[in-house]
């Protein structure tokens, strides 16, 4: 969802800088698709990185974890106890679930995994999945303010295109609104406003740059 606000509002202040720096239509739609192209890439590299990085590391702390287990099984078996004892369980039956999860070795690193580094370590995320969707949310977002430059050019176009990215992030805005059960008229209100702001600021400038060059 964030990848396509981010492509949405970005693609739309490049093609309206870019519209308003030239009348020619193929500009605006090589513009905007280089946009869309250089700004999925990083988000993609971007979410890749970050996603192995937190991967690595917690694979890293299982790992420690795991040493641990086998190194001092007593010791973790207590500290298994001690946590269960902390939400409530009585002494007795605190340290009968720390064996009982203490006797398998697998069990036992997804229970210390679970309770002391709140992770389930089938689930360290994969890298490329987070990209690929990182890509393809921000193109979705961004190829919106592009299509009225397939189809026509000038001042229309211009105006299509940012109508469409307003109605986009008006839609945006609510369906976030709603998930996060917030007020969706405050949502709706919010991303428009934005988008608009980002809208005539790169616009303004596109239009001095294009007079200047
Ligand atoms: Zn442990």
């Amino acid at each position: 969802v964030f990848g396509l606000s981010d492509g949405l509002v970005s693609n739309l202040s490049l093609v309206g800088g870019v519209a308003g720096a030239t009348s020619e239509r193929g500009d605006v739609v090589v513009g905007g698709m280089a946009g869309l192209v250089a700004g999925a890439m990083s988000m993609a590299i971007g979410e890749y990185v970050s996603v192995r990085a937190n991967s690595e590391l917690l694979e890293r702390e299982l790992a420690a974890e795991r040493a641990e287990i086998e190194d001092d099984p007593a010791g973790e078996t207590l500290e298994l106890a001690g946590i269960y004892a902390d939400r409530g369980l009585d002494r007795a039956s605190a340290m009968a679930i720390a064996n009982q999860m203490m006797a398998d070795p697998e069990t036992a690193l997804q229970a210390h995994a679970r309770e002391e580094l709140g992770i389930d370590p089938e689930e360290l995320g994969s890298p490329v999945l987070a990209a690929t969707a990182s890509f393809g949310s921000f193109a979705l977002g961004a190829i919106i303010p592009v299509i009225p430059f397939l189809f026509g050019s000038g001042t229309i176009a211009i105006v299509i295109s940012f109508l469409l990215g307003l109605l986009a992030a008006a839609v945006l805005g609510g369906g976030l609104a709603l998930m996060t059960k917030r007020s969706v008229l405050r949502g709706v209100t919010r991303q428009v406003a934005l988008i608009t702001l980002a809208f005539v600021v790169t616009t303004a400038i596109g239009n001095l740059v294009g007079a200047a060059v």
